[in-house]
């Protein structure tokens, strides 16, 4: 699965990927997981562990079926952005076209008019809120697990 992700460098597992990215990252007030690439330049992509794009690799480990014939597409328009909850993979072509929007969102909760488009945010702030809660929770998991798995002792590093 991993080498679906371009450039990525072979000596990552999924779980050694989703700790790098984890240690690169930092939550944003808005909600955004704001990964730290090379170079100096940051709101856009960024690459990481090799030349892969990061959004790209977060897409690949902590969603899934990564189809690399697709775009991944951010909700949250940020680009730095590795948030999982805000990335999505959408055709080329349904990227494009503007569809119908429904006043709610899947979930039901009215959605907010986005001030700048005149049309409804992509993101619901509900759903947005829910989906950090449970981040949080597996974040904390995934950091044990895969500290465990690369053999690293706690001691070693320092949140
Ligand atoms: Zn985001
Ligand atoms: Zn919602």
């Amino acid at each position: 699965m991993l080498s679906r992700v371009n450039g990525l460098s072979r000596r990552y597992t999924e779980e050694t990927l989703r700790l790098h990215l984890l240690e690169r990252s930092a939550r944003s007030d808005d909600g955004c997981l704001i990964v730290r690439g090379y170079g100096r330049q940051r709101g856009i992509y960024q690459k990481i562990a090799g030349r892969a794009w990061a959004h790209i690799a977060s897409y690949a480990v902590f969603v899934g079926d990564y189809d690399p014939a697709l775009d991944v597409d951010h909700l949250c328009n940020v680009k730095d952005c590795i948030e999982p909850t805000h990335l999505r993979q959408v055709s080329r072509a349904e990227n494009c076209r503007s569809r119908p929007q429904q006043p709610q969102c899947r979930n039901g909760h009215d959605r907010e008019i986005d001030t700048s488009t005149g049309r409804y945010r992509k993101m619901c702030r509900a759903c947005n809120r829910e989906a950090q809660r449970r981040w949080r929770e597996r974040q904390a998991a995934e950091v044990a697990r895969a500290r465990a798995a690369v053999g690293v002792t706690q001691a070693a590093y320092d949140f």
